[in-house]
């Protein structure tokens, strides 16, 4: 099957209170959203990746040394729009021709491993749609005004990440629905459901988190010098704070040299 990528990156950000856009603050010394294009263009299976960027940072984009890893499977940036469902419409309008897998993916999840997006493209070759979750931790509590209204049974409850996938005509699909009846989504997968489609959950990673707050962009660091090993400090140009001294094997310069951005 045909695999393309949407990697979004247009959002602004604002909870991480940055002075540069979310999607170009950098994890071990390169980009967010490169590193979420590089570990969707470590599956060989993906032919195309589209990054969808806020229309004023497309330049900067563009600016971006050219050959990161998977830039020869790079579609041309596109601008998105004002909410997330606006990115992914845009997104999907410029996928090429005879793709029929697609993958979403939010540039704010830099740490997914390529091995979990194997899976979920897997998952949806067989069954048309199918996303990255983990089974939550914490008991989840539905609150009004501030007052407890409910409690979710925790051994139902997932946390969704992505990527999500979907074969194309389906996502299509489901997007024309929403939007016909006004529905705004917080992720994909809301639109399929709605369709009455079967989602299929394949279990990720808990260190597949999405870069919101301030705090997850240190502890984003430490995932990748774990999985990764230390790189050089003084690369990226940000700050490190308690970054864990020299632990295992690789290092990882402002361009790492590995081919395919896996972890070990
Ligand atoms: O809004 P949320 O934090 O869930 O954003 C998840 C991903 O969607 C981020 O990578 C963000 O850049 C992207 N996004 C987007 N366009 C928007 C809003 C969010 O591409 N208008």
């Amino acid at each position: 099957m045909r695999v393309a990528a949407l990697v979004l990156a247009a959002g602004r950000g604002e909870r991480l209170g940055a002075s540069i856009p979310k999607a170009f603050l950098a994890l071990a010394g390169r980009p967010l959203v490169v590193r979420a294009i590089e570990a969707l263009a470590a599956r060989p299976e993906v032919e195309r990746i589209v990054p969808v960027l806020p229309a004023a940072d497309l330049a900067r984009f563009a600016a971006l040394a050219p050959d990161f890893l998977g830039a020869d499977k790079l579609g041309a940036p596109v601008a998105g729009g004002a909410e997330r469902q606006d990115s992914m419409r845009a997104g999907l309008a410029a996928l090429p021709d005879g793709v029929e897998l697609v993958a979403v993916h939010d540039a704010a999840r830099p740490l997914v491993r390529p091995e979990d997006v194997g899976r979920v493209i897997a998952a949806a070759a067989r069954t048309g749609a199918a996303l990255l979750a983990v089974p939550v931790r914490d008991t989840l509590k539905r609150v009004r005004d501030g007052r407890v209204a409910g409690t979710l049974p925790r051994a139902e409850c997932w946390a969704a990440q992505t990527p999500q996938v979907f074969r194309l005509e389906l996502l299509r699909e489901a997007l024309a629905k929403a939007e016909a009846e006004g529905f705004r989504g917080t992720d994909d997968a809301q639109l399929v459901e709605r369709l009455g489609a079967p989602v299929e959950v394949v279990e990720g990673d808990p260190a597949n988190l999405k870069i919101t707050w301030p705090e997850d962009v240190a502890l984003a660091e430490a995932i990748w010098s774990r999985a990764h090993g230390a790189w050089p400090s003084g690369s990226s140009g940000v700050a490190h704070g308690a970054w864990p001294s020299g632990s295992s094997g690789v290092a990882h310069g402002a361009r790492p040299s590995g081919s395919s951005g896996e972890r070990g």
